[in-house]
């Protein structure tokens, strides 16, 4: 399995000193963190050698859980693993892959709702992303808007321009 932290800090619940200082540099998160010795734990019911988790994303109501490889092994089952992450954290729980296919990425945050289209946009003058989407899947979203914006932002790392058309 891997995970943002070490293998060893993510069995025990002290941070090493790399860790630590990723930690407070901000380059990764508490929720990281969390869900890292989280997964560790479910793979002592699950098999989850295979998984490889990114990165969390704490949007308040939803995590969103980044995963370089199959979705389904963060899902599990029936849903399983997924149920048990969100009954950990209190949160609603959204796995994507980030595969350098942003539309793919995209598409599994929204699902059931689709992606019509991302684009490169300029937005006072500098370089932003919008992804489109249909209005008549608005009720479709599984987050508000303000929760999809700031998803979209941390995803793409710049600024976002959420559309319907
Ligand atoms: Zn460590």
């Amino acid at each position: 399995m891997k995970t943002p932290i070490c293998d060893l800090c993510a069995r025990t619940s002290a941070l090493c000193s790399g860790c630590e200082e990723k930690l407070k540099g901000g380059k990764i998160s508490d929720m990281d963190v969390t869900v890292s010795r989280l997964l560790h734990k479910l793979g002592e019911t699950y098999n989850l050698s295979a998984a490889d988790f990114y990165k969390a994303i704490d949007l308040e109501r939803v995590v969103l859980i980044l995963t370089h490889g199959d979705v389904g092994i963060l899902i599990g089952r029936e849903g399983k693993v997924v149920a048990e992450i969100s009954t950990a954290v209190g949160k609603k729980v959204r796995i994507a892959e980030v595969s350098g296919d942003m539309r793919k990425t995209v598409s599994d945050i929204v699902m059931p709702a689709r992606v019509l289209g991302i684009n490169k946009v300029y937005k006072d003058g500098k370089e932003a992303y919008k992804v489109r989407f249909a209005k008549s899947e608005l009720k479709q979203l599984p987050m508000d808007m303000g929760t999809l914006e700031k998803a979209m932002k941390q995803l793409f790392e710049a600024d976002v321009v959420v559309a319907f058309e």
